[in-house]
């Protein structure tokens, strides 16, 4: 496995890869590498002939008092994870490598970026989607893997690709979670023993939601006060949003019908944890 850190590097390493010949995978991540980052690079290895890993703590989708200087960095294990899955070059550039001079030039997303998440961090998608976008065009991936745990994230990169017409195609792969059910995910990491079991209770409510539209339920602001009577149950949790969209648009919907996005947001002491389902009326 090759570690790439500056964009010249990886791009002739690319460049070789296309001679050779076959599809090129790309998994976008921001390291600490955990077992949902390897159902991504899975699914890629299993998919593609040549298959890059990038690892970057992206400065520009963090706001102001944020976590990127706390974020976590452990790279020797997070190489040591991706040389096993069996990467071909993990892409690792430094912040001045990937915004070399003042950046002039944005990706803004409308419409789909400004509930849920982007109500909360105004900038953020702006930043993941110029980053993805500088991403593609430096790999040239035939194919980039995202996962459902950001389901927001993965809905804007795929407008993104549609609307500026990127030749890649876009997989969104399933939420890994953890035994009681609490998405795995980077930040758990900054959870006291009694949060990391409180925060169960947001899994708990994504069920609870389920159940009440499987029994029949399709009145959104029902189901949503039952899922706030799980989540008002977690001891310091602020719940940031709870709310059901349409899986597409990611509108709010007032009666379910058709394919639903449940959606929530909760501030666990120095973790903000997001979560949500997908629900298909369609389905009964
Ligand atoms: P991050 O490093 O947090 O930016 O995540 C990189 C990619 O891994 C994103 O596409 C995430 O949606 C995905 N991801 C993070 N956690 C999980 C999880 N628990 N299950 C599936 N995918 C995940």
């Amino acid at each position: 496995m090759e570690v790439a850190k500056t964009i010249e590097s990886i791009r002739a390493l690319i460049k070789a890869a296309r001679r050779v010949g076959g599809k090129i995978g790309l998994v976008p991540t921001m390291g600490a590498l955990h077992v949902g980052h390897t159902s991504l690079i899975e699914a890629a290895v299993k998919a593609c002939d040549f298959v890059v890993v990038s690892i970057f703590v992206n400065p520009t989708q963090f706001g102001p008092g944020e976590d990127f200087e706390k974020y976590p960095r452990p790279l020797e294990a997070d190489l040591e994870i991706c040389e096993k899955a069996g990467v071909d070059v993990v892409f690792n550039p430094t912040p001045q490598e990937m915004y070399k001079a003042e950046n002039l030039t944005w990706v803004n997303v409308e419409k789909l970026t400004e509930g849920l998440c982007g109500a909360s961090r105004p900038g953020h998608f702006r930043g993941v989607a110029t980053v993805c976008a500088k991403l593609f065009n430096i790999v040239q991936p035939d194919v980039a893997y995202f996962g459902q745990k950001d389901a927001q994230q993965a809905i804007v990169i795929k407008r993104m690709v549609v609307d500026l017409n990127m030749p890649l195609e876009i997989v969104v792969c399933p939420t890994v979670r953890e035994p009681d059910g609490l998405a795995v995910s980077s930040r758990n990491k900054y959870l006291s023993a009694q949060q990391r079991k409180d925060a169960a209770g947001i899994y708990r409510s994504l069920q609870k939601c389920k159940e009440i539209i499987e029994a029949g339920e399709t009145d959104a602001k029902q189901i949503i006060a039952q899922m706030h009577k799980i989540l008002d149950e977690i001891p310091g949790g602020e719940i940031e949003y709870v709310e059901i969209v349409d899986a597409e648009t990611l509108e709010r919907v007032d009666a379910i019908s058709g394919r639903a996005l449940a959606a929530i947001a909760v501030k666990l002491g120095p973790a903000r944890l997001i979560d949500n389902i997908l629900v298909d009326t369609t389905k009964q």
